[in-house]
């Protein structure tokens, strides 16, 4: 690509509504953000809990740095894996109910890091076609046959499991969003496990939307399909979204947590996070298993919208969802764009989903909710709405 050919395809997406712009709010994350001077009520975060900006968990930072510094100085296996990281490793391994937990700077990072490690050219990755961007290329970057299957479909997953040969040396992986992150619509997970289970392959879950929000003690979509520890059973957890910080952690045998720390580059290229982050994420798991009152409002406020958009009798579909992710698909670019607009003119912050994000004729309003936010908000948006459709 020449610089020519950036100032054209950058005209092109201008164009074609498909430029993407930064939005830069002036305080920090939480339902009411000042955007350029202007008070707004959002509803584009991922902090479902409301926890990003809690007393806890910005205490449990500062205590961090206080003991260790805001720098790591290395990768985790130089000298970057501070005693608060091996702490907070156990507890998310207890979290997730598994043997063994490895922390990665970012859900990005932990997604290429497991497909690289346990996929190469001799293996084959079977993937719903709408998972996570960074399981795409995780897959990619493996090297392994990547075969996508029709979303939540287990007919079409089921066959193709049935005739994609794998060759000797090879294995097969089932990979999939727990929470699907544009929809809030959910694998089948006791399915796709039983499934792994007739063809010895591993299940590799991305439970982005989901921890914190479902399961018991917010434990997330595995603990909610009741599915038991199982050595080819592999959970991605993200702590960038309902624990309201950053990073994320693998949680599977002590094995395979073994073979991440001598095989996954992403984890062993890349300097050790902040120890701060540490910090708050220990004072977040708390806050998330001791969250039911939070979990409770995040349901309440989930009812409060779906009742309330149910009674405008739009013709676009509201995706059937009981997580913080509520889409309402409106097809076209440039109307999907044009109701943001309105709902921003009067207040309402509510992201429009173009695509590659999602498919083409599938641009959506994804209004994210939080425990934080108020009935006052809920209703405050369901009437802009009406007036912005
Ligand atoms: C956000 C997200 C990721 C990436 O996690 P980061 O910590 O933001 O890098 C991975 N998978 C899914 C499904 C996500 O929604």
């Amino acid at each position: 690509m020449t610089p020519s050919d950036i100032d054209r395809e950058l005209a092109q997406l201008d164009a074609a509504f498909l430029k993407r712009v930064r939005r830069t709010p002036d305080n920090a994350c939480g339902p009411e953000v000042v955007l350029q001077g202007r008070p707004l009520v959002a509803f584009a975060s991922n902090d479902y809990l409301g926890l990003a900006n809690d007393p806890a968990l910005k205490q449990g930072a500062i205590a961090a740095i206080e003991q260790w510094g805001v720098g790591a100085g290395a990768s985790q296996l130089v000298s970057g894996r501070l005693a608060i990281f091996e702490t907070l490793e156990q507890r998310l391994a207890e979290f997730a109910q598994r043997e063994a937990a490895l922390f990665f700077p970012s859900g990005f990072q932990a997604n290429l890091g497991v497909l690289t490690a346990l996929a190469d050219r001799h293996d084959v990755i079977f993937a719903d076609k709408v998972n996570h961007a960074s399981l795409i290329d995780g897959a990619l970057l493996s090297r392994a046959q990547h075969v996508r299957y029709q979303h939540i479909d287990l007919d079409d997953l089921a066959n193709k499991l049935k005739n994609t040969p794998v060759g000797s040396g090879g294995t097969r992986l089932i990979v999939t969003d727990s929470v699907f992150s544009m929809d809030g619509d959910e694998a089948p997970l006791p399915a796709l496990m039983a499934l792994a289970e007739q063809y010895d392959a591993w299940l590799i879950v991305d439970d982005a939307h989901g921890l914190g929000v479902i399961g018991p003690q917010g434990r997330g979509s595995i603990a909610d399909a009741g599915l038991p520890p199982h050595p080819q059973l592999i959970m991605i957890g993200t702590l960038g979204k309902a624990a309201g910080v950053s990073g994320a952690f693998v949680a599977a045998g002590a094995n395979v947590i073994e073979w991440l720390i001598q095989r996954a580059r992403s984890y062993i290229y890349t300097t050790g996070a902040s120890p701060m982050i540490a910090g708050a994420l220990l004072a977040a798991l708390e806050q998330i298993l001791q969250g039911d009152e939070r979990r409770a409002q995040l349901q309440r406020r989930i009812a409060e919208l779906r009742a309330g958009i149910t009674t405008l009798n739009l013709p676009f579909e509201l995706v059937p969802s009981r997580t913080g992710i509520q889409a309402l698909v409106i097809g076209d670019n440039v109307k999907t764009l044009a109701v943001a607009a309105k709902l921003l003119e009067q207040g309402y912050w509510v992201p429009a989903i173009r695509p590659p994000t999602v498919p083409v004729g599938s641009a959506r309003l994804r209004i994210s909710l939080s425990a934080a936010h108020t009935p006052g908000h809920i209703t405050g948006l369901v009437d802009a709405l009406a007036k912005a459709v």
